[in-house]
Order: C-alpha cells, then sequence, then structure tokens
C-alpha cells in the first residue's frame, strides 16, 4: 500500500500545469474544475496564454484576474492575487481536491511549481515545509516556513499533508536576505471573485469529486482525527447541494439547523457550501442529531425529486454510521409535536465556610432543593471543622447516596470562599469509575456573594437576561491590558453581559477581573485552571492555550442556550476525558442563581 501522504503528492502533481504568458512571464497553475486552472494573478493578469499539460500546449483565456493596484505596477499584486483560467480545448484531465477553509499553525504543507534553477527547461520543483501563520493582521496572506521556492512556481498548489486538500496557492517567495519559505494565498481569497464565477468553480469541483480519486486519498489521510462527515460523504453532500433547485434562506436553515441556540453564524454564509462547512465544525446536542443532518432534513422539505430522494438518502445513511438515527427519527417526529416541558432540576447544595478562627479548616453544611421546594438540610457541621482534605472525603460520601436517591439527574452547587475557586471539586469520585463533573453538571457559587445584597439588583437583572436569551459572554484574553475601573464601567454599561469568560487562571491577570464581575452582579464565569503556558513564558505565539480555551467553550456554546451551560460543562468534561477536547481538561463553572439560596436556617433532616 502507498504511504496516503506520497499517495496525494502523486495525485497533486497530475494537475500541475505550467502558464506561459503572452508577455514571456512563465508561473504555475493547476486544474481545479473540468476546462480550468487557477494560477495567480500575477502570473495570468488578462486575455490569451499558453497552458502546458504533460507535453501539449492549450490555448487559455484569462476568464477573471485580480486586478493589479491603478499606477503602481512595481508594487505586490494587491489581495487576491488570484486568476482563472478556461481552457476550452482541454482532454480529460484530473483536478484537485480544494479546501478555503482556515488550517492550523504548523500544518505540514508541499508545495508543488515550475522552476528553471537546476535546468534550463522548466521542470517541475517542489517544497517542503508548514504554514507558520498569518502574514500580518488579517488573515489575507499565509506565511510559508520550509524549502526555498524557486521562482515559476507562483501561482502553484500548495498541499496540506494532514487534509489532502490544496488549500493554497503560491504567491512568492520572501524578500531577499531572509529566512526561507514564502507567501501563500488562501483559497478563501475566491470568495473575492465574481459571485458568477465563484458559483461556477465550485460547481464544477464539487460535481468532479463526486466519485473522484481524491476520496481514498482523503480517507487515508483521515484516520487519526475524527470529523464530522467521511470524506465520501463529505464530496456526496457537496455534490449534492449543486443540484438544489429552491434558492434557501441560509441564515434560516443556519438558526433552525442549531436551534435552540440563537447564536449567530461565526461567520458570514454566502452559499450552502459555506453553510455546510459552518455548520460541520459543530458538535452534536446529546440526543439529538448532528446540524448538518438536521439541515439535510430541513432541505429535503423543499426539493422535488430526485434531489429529495438522494438528500434523503443521505442523511438515514449518515445518522446510522454516526450512530445518530434513532435521535434523527425521535427529532423528526418532535418537530411536528410540541417542545418537551422544562423539568426543574432538582439541587444538591454543599457550602464550605472557613471557621472565623482558622481559615484552612471548614464547617460543611449540605441542602436538597426539589421541585421548587424549600432546601431540605441533610448535613451540617459545627465546632471545629475540618480540613480540606477531609471536607472532600465527607463530601464524597455524602454525596454517593443523595446523586442514587436523586437518580443522577441532580446539579451540584459548591458555594465556597474565592480561596477555593480553584479546587477541583469535579473530580470526587462517585461512583466506582466516575467522577461527579462527569456525571452531574458540577458548578461553584461565591459564598461572599450570597451574604451581601449590595450587587442583588443587578445580580438579578443579568440572571433574568440569561434566561430570557438575551444576555451575551464577555472574555477577557491572556493579554488584557484593562485596568479594574475601565473593565468594572464597561460591565456597568451593558447589563446584557451574563458570563465572563477567562481564557485562564483568574489569579494569573493583573487585575482581579472575576471579583470586579461578581461585584457587578455577573452571575456566570467560566475560566480554565490553567495557565497559558506561551503567556508566562512570554512567548507567545498567534494562537496560545488562553485562545484555544476560548474557542473551545465557544464551539460547545454554539449549539446551545447560555442557559445550559452547566450542561455544557459537563459535555465538555466528557469530551476532556475522552481526550477529544484537551482544552476542557480543567474548566471551571461559576454559576450562580440568585433565587437559589440555602437556607440557613432550614432544619436538620436525617436521611434514612
Ligand atoms: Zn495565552
Amino acid at each position: 500500500m502507498i504511504e496516503p501522504r506520497s499517495e496525494a503528492i502523486r495525485q497533486l502533481r497530475r494537475s500541475l500545469v505550467r502558464i506561459d504568458a503572452a508577455d514571456g512571464t512563465i508561473g504555475s497553475g493547476f486544474w481545479i474544475g473540468p476546462d480550468l486552472v487557477l494560477t495567480c494573478a500575477h502570473v495570468a493578469p488578462r486575455g490569451q496564454v499558453e497552458v502546458v499539460w504533460q507535453g501539449n500546449r492549450l490555448p487559455g483565456e484569462v476568464s477573471e484576474a485580480a486586478p493589479a493596484k491603478a499606477g503602481h505596477p512595481d508594487e505586490p499584486w494587491p489581495y487576491p492575487d488570484l486568476a482563472l483560467i478556461t481552457v476550452p480545448q482541454a482532454t480529460v484531465h484530473d483536478c484537485v481536491w480544494l479546501s478555503d477553509q482556515s488550517i492550523p499553525i504548523a500544518t505540514p504543507l508541499f508545495l508543488l511549481g515550475h522552476s528553471s534553477i537546476y535546468s534550463a527547461d522548466l521542470k517541475s520543483h517542489s517544497a517542503n515545509g508548514s504554514y507558520a501563520g498569518p502574514h500580518g493582521d488579517d488573515d489575507e496572506l499565509w506565511r510559508f516556513t520550509g524549502d526555498e521556492i524557486a521562482p515559476g512556481m507562483s501561482g502553484g498548489p500548495v498541499l496540506d499533508l494532514d487534509r489532502g486538500a490544496v488549500c493554497a496557492v503560491i504567491k512568492t517567495s520572501r524578500e531577499v536576505d531572509s529566512e526561507r519559505g514564502g507567501l501563500l494565498v488562501p483559497l478563501r481569497g475566491l470568495r473575492r471573485l465574481t459571485e458568477v464565477n465563484q458559483a461556477g468553480l465550485w460547481r464544477a469541483h464539487d460535481r468532479h469529486h463526486a466519485r473522484g480519486s481524491w476520496i481514498g486519498v482523503r480517507r487515508g489521510l483521515a484516520t487519526t482525527r475524527t470529523n464530522t462527515l467521511d470524506a465520501g460523504e463529505e464530496a456526496e453532500l457537496l455534490e449534492l447541494m449543486t443540484h438544489l433547485e429552491s434558492t434557501p434562506d441560509l441564515l434560516s436553515l443556519y438558526s433552525d439547523a442549531v436551534a435552540p441556540s440563537t447564536a449567530l453564524p461565526p461567520e458570514p454564509i454566502n452559499n450552502p457550501r459555506q453553510l455546510c462547512y459552518q455548520l460541520a465544525d459543530l458538535l452534536a446536542r446529546p440526543g439529538q442529531p448532528h446540524p448538518l443532518l438536521r439541515l439535510v432534513h430541513r432541505l429535503t422539505e423543499s426539493e422535488r425529486n430526485p434531489v429529495q430522494a438522494s438528500l434523503r438518502e443521505w442523511a438515514v445513511r449518515v445518522a446510522g454510521r454516526r450512530g445518530e438515527y434513532e435521535d434523527l427519527e425521535r427529532w423528526r417526529r418532535d418537530l411536528a409535536g410540541t417542545r418537551p416541558r422544562e423539568i426543574e432540576r432538582p439541587s444538591i447544595i454543599v457550602q464550605i465556610k472557613p471557621t472565623a478562627l482558622d481559615r484552612h479548616r471548614f464547617l460543611l453544611t449540605v441542602w436538597v432543593q426539589e421541585h421548587g421546594n424549600r432546601g431540605m438540610k441533610v448535613y451540617c457541621d459545627d465546632g471545629q471543622g475540618r480540613d480540606l482534605t477531609g471536607t472532600r472525603t465527607l463530601v464524597a460520601q455524602l454525596l454517593r447516596p443523595l446523586l442514587k436517591r436523586l437518580q443522577g439527574f441532580a446539579g451540584v452547587e459548591f458555594v465556597v470562599p474565592e480561596a477555593l475557586f480553584d479546587e477541583d471539586f469535579e473530580n470526587l469520585l462517585v461512583g466506582r469509575f466516575s467522577r461527579l463533573g462527569r456525571t452531574n453538571p458540577v458548578a461553584i457559587r461565591d459564598l461572599e456573594r450570597l451574604s451581601d445584597d449590595e450587587t442583588w439588583h443587578s445580580w438579578h437583572e443579568r440572571w433574568r437576561r440569561l434566561h430570557d436569551g438575551a444576555g451575551s459572554a464577555e472574555w477577557i484574553t491572556c493579554d488584557d491590558r484593562s485596568t479594574s475601573d475601565e473593565f468594572d464601567a464597561g460591565l456597568r454599561l451593558r447589563p446584557e453581559i451574563a458570563l465572563l469568560g477567562l481564557a485562564q487562571q483568574p489569579r494569573q491577570f493583573t487585575e482581579d477581573a472575576l471579583g470586579v464581575a461578581l461585584y457587578a452582579g455577573v452571575p456566570a464565569a467560566v475560566w480554565s485552571r490553567d495557565t497559558c503556558p506561551e503567556h508566562r513564558s512570554g512567548e507567545a505565539a498567534d494562537e496560545c492555550s488562553g485562545d484555544r480555551f476560548r474557542q473551545s467553550v465557544s464551539r460547545f456554546l454554539a449549539i446551545s442556550r447560555l442557559d445550559e451551560l452547566p450542561d455544557v460543562i459537563q459535555q465538555m468534561r466528557n469530551a476532556a476525558a475522552a481526550g477529544k477536547e484537551p482544552s476542557g481538561a480543567n474548566v471551571v463553572l461559576l454559576w450562580d442563581d440568585p433565587e437559589r439560596r440555602p437556607e440557613p436556617d432550614a432544619p436538620l433532616i436525617e436521611l434514612a
């Protein structure tokens, strides 16, 4: 068997062409669809060119090219520097698989083009290296680091060796006297072409690849990753999308697919293809079919046969393969009926309070609150208290029978002083194999705020918005420099802020953002108990651990409502424990319902 990366490179080589422009410029290009070549605009700016492919010289015409900067012919060609060439007399040829999605830093890349460096003839020439991040502040150009890029390679394809997709076009080697590598135009730049040409090229591409040899290549490369779709399912879906008869309302399809979340898509959606990719990035909610399956089901309602039958067949097959067939069926049945009534979740409230004399010894009180009743106090310490280790052991002992009695449905809230905010209560062992935070939603609450009425009004107000779906999240990134005063004033201007996100441990920040937010009545907060190693060592990269944590939380939240956060975090802890979401390993949730207050005067109930 051929190694999957070598196979991908072999496929790539079959689509490489040379461009001989009328003015003598020579560059590279590649087939992206039948009779269609992509290259750089600075290689083929306009008019007629000659496309040389496997010894044949074919006449081509530039159908669209990004224009040069007017009056500045010597400056680098402006973004996107891409050109499309139609080659009407082409014989049957291969085409590459394209992706206009972003890729992670350090993705291994293989660059292919023509070069005249080592011989008088133009020979194909390649470069190996990796993606080094965006060039400048926007994502318009990518940096390549690795082998030298030879003259003549401009316009050639850039293969992502992890995903088996051409993700960019070679633009230029760097200025002389700088390190090796060069600049690439990501295929996202295609979005700057006219809509007609974009639609035309993707239609040609997606129809060509429905049963192409790239599916096998991409399957071979995908074995180490978990993708929403298999390479074949993805190609089939994209091909089906090119046959839609109705003109879909993309935004309403998006919100139906992610309902009941009301979040807007992370970036604008201009066509069904982009819609598919944005949904493919999301995770399925537990017990629900994946958003993509929901989208395809909705499309079957507006389409006619045979597209309708093909879409339905695709959805059933993919749901079966993903183990979501029953979820899909149940969801389809429920669509007709009413939404299930929400049952109020019972709660176990565990209060851990330092003793008056020694802040390292704690008094424990436990209440159970069910069906909107007053809390029942089921355990209460008095006297000297005990140290933290002793307290944790006792909590685990007390929780086991309570959780059993509440049939695994209860949320568990730890009311603790700030000093214990980073204590990992979610790791208490409550079953033979299970940690508390994976079996039940676990959150902490602020002991100090519960005994202080000063913040009551804004706390209630923000909590109400959170539940009405009008609340929003505010994030503090690692390098946030705002002072406590600025942050406090900003929060008071925006009463809709109901969730504070911190990219790393609260105490890593010079200002006490968490303290400010709690005092301003923000009812919920989420942070990582980790420090951000990149920022600690001062070697902050383009994307640090803190950023990844934020993205991870946002991805989970995109498919949920803000008021489902305790469930979302439970899901994230499970994903982390399963090795699928490393950033979620040390997530902390503060979730403070102002209505739900432990009742200090409740009598102690002895449990049988
Ligand atoms: Zn950081």
